[in-house]
């Protein structure tokens, strides 16, 4: 997958493609992230990005020109078909089953918005959809694009050593399914006892079944404790509508 970025700061990025999993990736050839800063898609000697919103409010917005010659020069050399989002707390929210979907895609361009926004014009014709991390305003798109980077790199085929892992995870429904999934269950490492707070005996017991039980039933009740939203949405199955009739009617945990 190719990965761009529009930004009026591209040193921003100096950090965070460099660790993990996203620099392995890119080490793999699994994923090539380009980093394209907007002044170079200006046109006057001032490499001006910004002006004032029309209607007399506060602040700054993101002029239209440079983003729409930056994306039509991208796609012209080499990016036809990119998928162009614009990052912007308007935006649909991103969830783990569009991070699948994002996955799939040949390429992507993000945009990254700065000050009060982005000229909605960029929005109306240009971008294929507008994104959001999360009902919270940031101050610029580029943590939002890191953070859209970095869901999507770890589910590039061949990005995670374990692709078990990327099933079981947080919000991850049955493979090929795009349900919103329950929780992660809880996870433990030695010491088996640390400063009295022991590791759950079925976790020591090496009985594979009872453990898979166990971690079932734990995420569901972390589900039900932290984002009790997301059982209106999950699939359960007969086991789990029992437990989670039995968690409900103890109120506690
Ligand atoms: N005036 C805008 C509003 O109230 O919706 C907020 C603009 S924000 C200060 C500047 C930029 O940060 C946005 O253009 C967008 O690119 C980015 N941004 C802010 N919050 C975001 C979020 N929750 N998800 C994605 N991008 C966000």
């Amino acid at each position: 997958m190719t990965l761009g970025i529009v930004t009026i700061f591209p040193e921003f990025f100096a950090g965070p493609f460099q660790h993990g999993i996203l620099r392995r990736s890119q080490e793999a050839g699994l994923l090539k992230i380009e980093v394209h800063d907007l002044r170079r898609f200006t046109t006057d000697r001032h490499r001006t990005v910004d002006d004032r919103p029309f209607g007399g409010e506060e602040g700054m917005v993101l002029k239209p020109e440079p983003i729409f010659e930056a994306v039509e020069r991208l796609r012209e050399q080499g990016r036809p078909r990119a998928r162009v989002i614009l990052l912007s707390a308007q935006g649909r929210l991103f969830r783990q089953p569009l991070a699948s979907e994002l996955a799939r895609e040949e390429s992507l361009l993000l945009l990254c918005g700065r000050y009060e926004g982005v000229d909605e014009r960029v929005a109306e014709h240009l971008a294929d959809e507008e994104i959001s991390i999360g009902d919270y305003v940031l101050s610029g798109g580029e943590l939002a694009a890191a953070v859209v980077a970095d869901a999507v790199a770890r589910l590039l085929p061949g990005a995670l050593g374990n692709v078990a892992s990327a099933v079981r995870e947080s919000f991850s429904g049955p493979p090929g399914e795009e349900q919103v999934g329950l929780l992660d269950c809880p996870h433990y490492t030695r010491p088996a006892t640390f400063r009295d707070m022991a590791v759950p005996d079925v976790l020591l017991s090496g009985d594979h079944q009872r453990i898979a039980q166990w971690r079932r039933r734990k995420a569901l009740e972390k589900t039900w404790r932290n984002r009790p939203e997301l059982l209106s949405r999950a699939i359960l199955d007969d086991q789990q509508k029992e437990w989670l009739a039995e968690i409900q009617g103890r109120k506690t945990l």
